[in-house]
């Protein structure tokens, strides 16, 4: 008696057979689409091979048919394990949901000795006692986040420039760590830093506590300087003297950077990416300028359009990935997020690639006044007159009125790409996010005019250049690969 069915039994040679699972393209060009499955697998194919899947013409050892089931677009009719295996991914992909508010940042105070003309914050030069927290709101923001359900907590303080109040920086961390054992909570800190005004003092007390500093470097001298003023003119070499100095006393991997693109960074990407190289960053972010505080007050911010800011991030881009080819391990920080999302199922930890948006669920704002934002863009919005991502006040709310509050409630659910006009029909959407302080500051809607969008415009841009990469050179897509590990 056969063990087995004949071969026959296996192939199918009729649509009948087959149905469609939950799928969107894109067009890219002329003839060639990207089809992708629900979370987001996809396929480069031509417009008669996505016409063949779409209509199921599709018949066992063809190629196309092996491709498309590889990619859960198509099952056998009535087959369940497809949709289950979609299902459990998704779940996977969406587990950010069971940590809520994982990262707290407190905003210490609003002073700052730098002048920068994209500031986003809209930082002030003096008034220590109107601009600077308290300890008693320093106290009850602690209060608030250690309440937050996760374990393990992230705790940043920003400014301004926070080492202006690092008195204050030293009562929360040491205030947290009395109280951490007793409530079995795990919390790191970190110090978003210009590093002007570091000092022995605060390099001691961050080592003693296991602090992380991130720091802005913009590039070599010339540039750094002119993005970043401050008096002396001396904003680079404080930088990089910092930089030495953090890495000598707390490790390598205690210190990260940040850079900005302002138009006079467009043409030199690879100066600043020789730049970090030079002084052993292990990798850069190459992040386009925000449309909030002193940006849009000096015009900064309309100085470049979302496709000039594609030309220099492509550029960077494949600059960075022939330094890789050379044997020096350096990632571009964004793509890397980007290839995480789309190569693995883990989910989402950074909070602006996340829909439900990460505002409120994924972080809070402590500002140095006592009130409470859903994001950090949200109370540089603030400051510009615009309170719509304005929660509560320390003085009154809990971190449970803060998070069940109708008004972020509203704001989340109002901007699930999900089910979005434009997004739920987009190719890109399960690895895209909800930016709804974004769509607000630039378009008086948190949801978003889809097309008229800067962050759409790049997001589909750098997807698509990475889909495209990943499909190119083995070499390219094996750098894209590592960085996604
Ligand atoms: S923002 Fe743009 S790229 Fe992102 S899901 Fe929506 S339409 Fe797609």
């Amino acid at each position: 008696m056969a063990r087995f069915l004949p071969e026959v039994a296996f192939s199918h040679s009729s649509a009948d057979d087959l149905q469609l699972l939950p799928l969107r393209f894109e067009r890219l060009g002329a003839d060639r689409y990207f089809l992708a499955n629900m979370v987001g697998d996809g396929l480069l194919l031509s417009s008669d091979e996505l016409n063949r899947v779409i209509s199921l013409e599709l018949a066992a050892g063809d190629g196309l048919y092996e491709r498309a089931f590889s990619k859960l677009l198509v099952s056998r009719k009535g087959q369940r394990s497809q949709l289950q295996l979609l299902a459990l991914r998704l779940r996977s992909r969406m587990a950010f949901l069971r940590e809520a508010t994982a990262l707290h940042l407190f905003v210490v105070t609003l002073r700052c000795e730098h002048s920068c003309p994209y500031c986003q914050v809209s930082r002030r030069s003096a008034d220590r006692e109107r601009y600077d927290m308290s300890e008693e709101t320093a106290m009850r923001a602690l209060d608030v986040a250690l309440s937050a359900p996760p374990q393990a907590i992230k705790i940043e303080f920003q400014g301004g420039e926070p080492l202006l109040n690092f008195e204050l920086i030293r009562a929360i961390v040491e205030e947290a760590e009395r109280r951490r054992g007793s409530l079995g909570k795990a919390i790191q800190f970190v110090i978003t830093t210009n590093l002007a005004l570091l000092t022995d003092d605060v390099l001691v007390f961050c080592r003693d506590h296991s602090i992380q500093i991130s720091t802005s470097l913009d590039g070599p001298a010339d540039l750094h300087n002119r993005n970043r003023p401050r008096p002396g003119g001396n904003s680079h070499a404080l930088a990089v003297a910092g930089i030495h100095r953090v890495r000598e006393a707390l490790g390598k991997d205690s210190l990260g950077a940040l850079m900005t693109t302002t138009e006079a960074s467009l043409d030199r990407v690879e100066d600043i990416v020789d730049e970090y190289v030079r002084l052993g960053l292990d990798g850069v972010f190459l992040r386009p300028l925000s449309p909030y505080g002193f940006a849009i007050k000096t015009k900064q911010f309309a100085k470049y359009d979302a496709n000039r800011w594609l030309r220099f991030y492509e550029r960077g881009l494949r600059y960075i990935i022939d330094l890789n080819k050379r044997g020096i391990h350096f990632p571009e920080f964004y793509s890397a997020l980007l290839l995480k999302r789309m190569l693995t199922d883990r989910p989402m930890g950074y909070v602006d690639l996340r829909s439900p948006a990460g505002i409120g669920l994924g972080a809070l704002v402590y500002n140095y006044d006592g009130k409470v934002f859903a994001s950090d863009e949200g109370r540089m919005l603030a400051e510009m007159g615009d309170r719509t991502f304005e929660l509560g006040d320390l003085a009154t709310d809990t971190y449970r009125s803060l998070i069940m509050s109708d008004k972020l409630v509203g704001l989340v659910s109002g901007s699930m790409t999900q089910c979005a006009p434009q997004c739920s029909t987009c190719a890109y959407e399960p690895h895209c996010g909800a930016d709804p302080v974004y769509h607000h500051a630039t378009q008086a809607d948190s949801l978003g005019i889809k097309p008229l969008s800067g962050f759409c415009t790049r997001q589909k841009g750098i997807m698509r250049l990475l889909f495209e990469l990943l499909e190119g050179s083995p070499e390219d897509a094996a750098v894209l690969r590592r960085w996604a590990a």
